[in-house]
């Protein structure tokens, strides 16, 4: 509700109270809509894969029980489609985790470099099996942040792991950190660059919001359940930090983590207790 913004009393009578209730009604509304459409996004979302297993259950009950080829071909489909409905569950499971969190101060003093190239090391084998080179260009030690570790290594993995599932084979995906320039002051940033297809402008802003994806098709075949960025944006949330997403078409993608600096952090939290 917008309380604040109206005016105190005075020749509007009881136009205000009226007001007031119309946006707390709005807002509330909003909520309650937002909260539905999650829900029946994520219960289509899982019943799509659902469908697909028991309809080769029933299938392979049914006719394909002795055609040895028909069989193979149908437990890998089914297998898929749980492997897709596992990632889903554990998605759905860490945003509520992130979410349960979002109020409480990260308290960790951590190299956001660090852990930046720890991501990127424990995903090298990927980008070794997809024919991807994964450039590390990062200074240990560097850009300390306070954080929360594990989910600073869950904002990089699904970061880098879009870039390499997006940028595709023979693609490079570069991992390095970012000048904070004018923008950012106070801040440190790590930019994960891939030399993939792009995205167009429009789409940007909305990348972030849960189950949102330019094409649900190829999201679909790399794997992708459309809760990645959701869950980065809440964890930088969390960590008073933000994501900026350049690209430019048909040359690649940039997204850029932006925290505040441990230094600068510790002295504004020090600045806030001593005015109290
Ligand atoms: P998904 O599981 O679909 O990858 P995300 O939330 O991680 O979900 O990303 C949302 C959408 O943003 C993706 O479906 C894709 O369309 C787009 N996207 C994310 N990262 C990239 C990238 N590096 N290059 C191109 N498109 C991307």
């Amino acid at each position: 509700a917008r309380i604040a913004l109206l005016p105190s009393g005075g020749a509007f009578g009881t136009e205000p109270l009226a007001l007031v209730q119309i946006n707390d009604r709005t807002e509330a509304r909003r909520t309650e809509q937002m909260r539905s459409d999650f829900i029946a996004n994520a219960s289509h979302e899982l019943r799509t894969p659902l469908a697909s297993v028991i309809g080769y259950i029933e299938t392979l009950q049914n006719h394909a029980r002795d055609d040895p080829e028909a069989r193979e071909r149908f437990l890998g489909i089914m297998a898929r489609e749980a492997g897709r409905m596992q990632r889903l569950v554990d998605d759905l499971m860490s945003l509520g985790r992130i979410e349960m969190t979002e109020h409480l101060r990260p308290s960790e003093v951590r190299s956001l470099e660090d852990i930046a190239a720890e991501t990127a090391a424990a995903l090298m084998p990927m980008a070794v099996r997809g024919q991807i080179d994964l450039q590390v260009a990062l200074e240990a030690g560097g850009s300390p942040v306070i954080c929360d570790p594990d989910q600073l290594t869950q904002v990089f993995t699904n970061l880098i792991d879009n870039a390499m599932k997006y940028g595709g084979a023979g693609g490079t995906v570069r991992v390095e950190r970012a000048r904070p320039g004018k923008a950012n002051p106070g801040r440190f940033g790590i930019a994960i660059t891939d030399s993939g297809p792009g995205i167009e402008r429009e789409h940007i802003p909305r990348l972030t919001e849960r189950f949102y994806r330019v094409s649900v098709t190829s999201s679909r075949n790399k794997g992708g359940t459309g809760l990645g960025l959701a869950i980065v944006k809440h964890i930088l949330n969390r960590h008073e930090g933000r994501l900026e997403i350049t690209s430019s078409q048909g040359k690649g993608s940039t997204f850029t983590v932006w925290l505040p600096s441990a230094e600068g952090k510790k002295l504004r939290r020090a600045a806030a207790a001593h005015a109290m």
